[in-house]
């Protein structure tokens, strides 16, 4: 998968995103991640890429030409238009359902506004997608666009091993992942629970899918609302209650 990555601060991507799992799948093919820099494509004389916005107001905002044209140069080059994601607090919250979503697209292109954002005609020309990380606000879209590469990497086919699947991790089926434990048995007095140590499958299956339930209800009971429970699961979650 190709990401496209519009910002004045690719180094700052670019460093983020070079190491471990996503950056050994850049190495492998897997993924082609492009930073592309605003500054580059300013007509001024000192490279200026922000102005003050018209009617007054804090702050300063990114001129809408040299970001159309740094999206313009990615387009000509491939020649298609492909979804433009302007990442911004007013953005619908990003998912682990829209990581998945997106991870179908061949290629993407990201656009990282900074300083009060950007003007909005170029927004209007160019951007296909809102997305915002949660409701607060940073200084600029560079750690959200690297956030949104991550999570869609990890669904792109060969970036995972299988010993880094995904598969069963929170938020499938609208659960969270159950407890997990590593070596030693015991630890500060903490021993694993028992049914892990059993080596009989089949309970270690139904107690993780227990203890998905169970932590999905403590943490997010608004996600266990979607959550698809066999009759078995309703049954069981109800006895439990009652103890
Ligand atoms: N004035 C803008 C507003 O109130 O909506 C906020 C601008 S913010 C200081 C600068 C840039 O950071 C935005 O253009 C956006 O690209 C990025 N940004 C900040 N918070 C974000 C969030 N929660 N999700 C995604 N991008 C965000």
């Amino acid at each position: 998968m190709n990401f496209y990555i519009l910002t004045l601060f690719p180094e700052m991507v670019k460093e983020g995103l070079n190491t471990s799992i996503i950056g050994r799948a850049s190495e492998a093919g897997y993924l082609h991640i492009e930073t592309i820099n605003i500054r580059d494509y300013s007509r001024n004389k000192h490279h200026k890429v922000d102005d003050y916005p018209y009617g007054g107001g804090a702050g300063m905002l990114m001129q809408a030409q040299p970001v159309y044209d740094a999206w313009n140069s990615i387009v000509g080059r491939i020649g298609k238009k492909p979804r433009c994601i302007y990442v911004t607090p007013q953005g619908s919250t990003f998912t682990q359902k829209a990581a998945k979503e997106y991870s179908k697209e061949e290629d993407l292109i990201l656009l990282c506004g900074h300083y009060e954002g950007i003007d909005e005609r170029v927004l209007e020309e160019i951007v296909t997608d809102y997305m915002s990380i949660g409701d607060y606000v940073l200084t600029g879209g560079e750690l959200p666009a690297m956030v949104i590469v991550d999570a869609i990497s990890r669904m792109v086919p060969g970036v995972l091993s299988n010993k880094e699947s995904g598969t069963s991790e929170s938020f499938e089926g609208n659960l969270l992942e159950y407890p997990q434990y590593s070596r030693p048995e015991e630890w500060r007095g903490k021993k694993v629970p028992q049914v892990l140590l059993s080596g009989h499958h089949k309970n270690i299956e139904i107690w993780r899918r227990q203890q998905s339930i169970l932590r999905t209800r403590e943490r997010r009971p608004d996600l266990l609302e979607g959550a698809q429970l066999t009759k078995q699961e309703q049954e069981w979650l109800e006895e439990y209650n009652n103890i």
